[in-house]
């Protein structure tokens, strides 16, 4: 392996176990988190106390909640005295218009942006089975099999511009999300039957409505009323948000969006600081007055 120098910036529910495997594989990176390192690095990590510090790596990996702050935090990284990054992959969901914005700015500082973003959820994060969706030079990428191997299950390149693996990443948690919401709506018109979820769940998983949420999210996270997917419902409503503007604009249908926008944004509006699951208490009724 080439003698590469590694930081990571942004170890919440899905920055510190990615970072962990990094470390497990041998690339120790150099972290930064502004809620507090110390606590968030995992063993074995190199605790740094700002971005600058981190912008003294070769390859900086970004795991942020949004566009706004990963153009903040790059923006950081391209005034850092002596920096030295070559190359800044962003792990984040940010949307294609961000990640080609992102990308420019760090062109015109001399520094190749790769935008990876990721899916599998924190459970995949932990287990380094998450899906990467790159987009980005081929030279770059190739130059990244070795970490992506090391936090994800399936690596895809899917183009060479910054914003493809957006589009790619968007257009899945559109999917997922509508997964979820409509789950949480059918398995209550089961229940309102007197039908049992588990029965409901052993039918459709073995039946043509099958999907994410019946399969995965609904046995572990629903049925249980643990609600700890690990992935705020804020994020997914920016996801859908993010998803329903793109669509827009490239003119294509958006009716299923349009509901789902509306869908998630009155829910996260009812329910702040949700994991996303807790959609299907939104939609049962839990929270104040706002039902189905
Ligand atoms: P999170 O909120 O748990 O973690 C984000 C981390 O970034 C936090 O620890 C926060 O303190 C840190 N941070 C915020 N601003 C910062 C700054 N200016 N400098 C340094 N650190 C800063 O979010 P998450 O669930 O880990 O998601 C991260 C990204 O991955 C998001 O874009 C999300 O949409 C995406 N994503 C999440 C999941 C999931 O299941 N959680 C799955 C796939 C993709």
């Amino acid at each position: 392996m080439p003698d590469i120098s590694y930081g990571f910036i942004g170890l919440g529910n899905m920055g510190a176990p990615m970072c962990a495997n990094l470390c497990a594989a041998g690339i120790v990176p150099c972290v930064f988190d502004a809620a507090g390192t110390a606590e968030r690095a995992p063993a074995g990590t190199i605790v740094a106390d700002d971005v600058a510090a981190v912008a003294q790596q070769d390859t900086v990996f970004l795991s942020l909640p949004d566009g706004r702050i990963v153009a903040s935090v790059c923006d950081e990284i391209l005034n850092a005295p002596g920096r030295t990054v070559s190359t800044v992959v962003d792990f984040s969901t940010t949307g294609p218009q961000a990640a080609g914005e992102i990308g420019a700015a760090l062109a015109a500082g001399g520094i190749t942006f790769v935008d990876a973003p990721v899916s599998g959820g924190r459970a995949g994060a932990i287990a380094g089975s998450v899906t990467v969706i790159a987009s980005g030079p081929d030279e770059a990428v190739a130059a990244l099999s070795a970490p992506f191997e090391a936090v994800g299950g399936n690596v895809f390149h899917v183009g060479v511009n910054p914003g493809q693996g957006q589009a790619v990443k968007l257009l899945n948690n559109f999917l997922s999300a509508t997964a979820m919401a409509a789950t949480s709506e059918a398995v209550q018109f089961g229940l309102g039957h007197g039908v049992a979820m588990e029965t409901i769940l052993d039918v459709v998983n073995v039946s043509t409505g099958q999907n994410t949420a019946s399969a995965d999210k609904f046995p572990k996270r629903v049925a249980t009323e643990s609600f700890d997917a690990g992935f705020a419902m804020a994020l997914m409503t920016k996801d859908v948000a993010l998803y329903f503007d793109e669509v827009q604009k490239s003119g294509s249908s958006n009716k299923v969006g349009t509901t789902m926008t509306g869908l998630w944004n009155a829910a996260d509006g009812a329910m702040p600081g949700a994991d996303f699951t807790e959609i299907y208490k939104y939609l049962r009724g839990d929270s104040d007055g706002e039902t189905t």
